[in-house]
């Protein structure tokens, strides 16, 4: 059984680059008869936007989305969270991290895959004398992972070398969405997780949590993500203008185009359910141009 998710941060309206995800997701379960959940990824409360969550949610129905179960809210599910990070510090996975940003920043040789620095394993065998534990992070291996994605092929990472000890609980105390995606996924009973590009390079971190909390490790599919003419990804800060309901067909078409399918142009005239009808029956997944990034045209 497919069983696929969105999963939107609320910290903005739905546009372009959510509904090209959103779209891809769907279809890819919904031509195969799987089932399409929706999760609220609402974890760093400092990036949520109150009234978002229903905003997006009033859209995506709107648009003519149709979703299985109940939503997911993870600011529900901290005490689950709490349970798992417990048992990997148990099994000593997890480490207690007392180190500032600036101390970091300080020791810190080697660029991550975020552009950030790689933690320097100050605190990896022990905290110093004196000095108190700010965050949890995940000891992560010297040796390569590699995973086949559908739509971009082999990806390979060496953890401690492009990622670093990552952080599962943050000196906030909120809990970093790599945990917490991993958690969902898994508890979910998610087998296709269908995203945009952007979480390419936190897959492996993902796939190693999977592996140490004995969790399976589901198909991964990353489309392109959609990016402006300067190479940004579309997003609240690159001020993507929110999508317009009155024009849902042309927006869905014009995420159809995106993804590679060859919608007739006429269909951005026609009612939702002729699109929507359209889509599923004309769905193919191996026209997504295999590239991390396009720019809309
Ligand atoms: N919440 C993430 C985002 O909006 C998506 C996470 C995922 O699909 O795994 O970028």
């Amino acid at each position: 059984m497919i069983r696929s998710r969105f999963a939107p941060s609320p910290s903005g309206a739905l546009h372009f680059g959510s509904l090209v995800a959103a779209l891809g997701s769907y279809l890819d379960a919904r031509s195969r008869q799987g089932e399409w959940l929706v999760r609220i990824e609402d974890v760093d409360l400092g990036r949520t936007v109150p009234g978002a969550a229903d905003d997006i949610l009033a859209t995506l129905e709107a648009f003519g989305f149709t979703w299985d179960g109940p939503v997911v809210w993870q600011s529900q599910r901290l005490d689950r969270y709490a349970e798992v990070l417990d048992a990997l510090r148990r099994d000593g996975l997890a480490y207690g991290c007392a180190c500032s940003r600036k101390e970091i920043a300080d020791a810190a040789r080697l660029l991550a895959v975020d552009g950030g620095p790689v933690y320097p394993g100050i605190c990896r065998s022990g905290l110093a004398s004196g000095r108190a534990v700010r965050a949890w992070r995940m000891r992560v291996p010297d040796e390569a992972l590699s995973f086949e994605d559908r739509v971009q092929g082999t990806v390979d990472q060496v953890l401690a070398r492009d990622v670093g000890d990552f952080v599962l609980q943050r000196a906030d105390g909120y809990f970093a969405y790599q945990l917490a995606v991993v958690i969902d996924d898994a508890d979910q009973g998610i087998s296709d997780v269908v995203r945009g590009a952007d979480l390419l390079d936190s897959t492996p971190r993902q796939i190693w949590l999977q592996r140490c909390l004995g969790y399976a490790t589901p198909r991964y599919a990353h489309l392109p993500v959609v990016s402006n003419a300067a190479g940004e990804k579309l997003s609240k800060q690159t001020r993507a203008p929110a999508l317009d309901v009155s024009q849902a067909s042309a927006h869905l078409v014009d995420a159809l185009d995106f993804l590679g399918q060859v919608p007739p142009a006429e269909l951005a005239r026609a009612g939702i359910g002729e699109v929507w009808a359209w889509a599923l029956a004309n769905w193919r997944f191996d026209a997504i141009p295999r590239v991390r990034a396009m720019v809309r045209s």
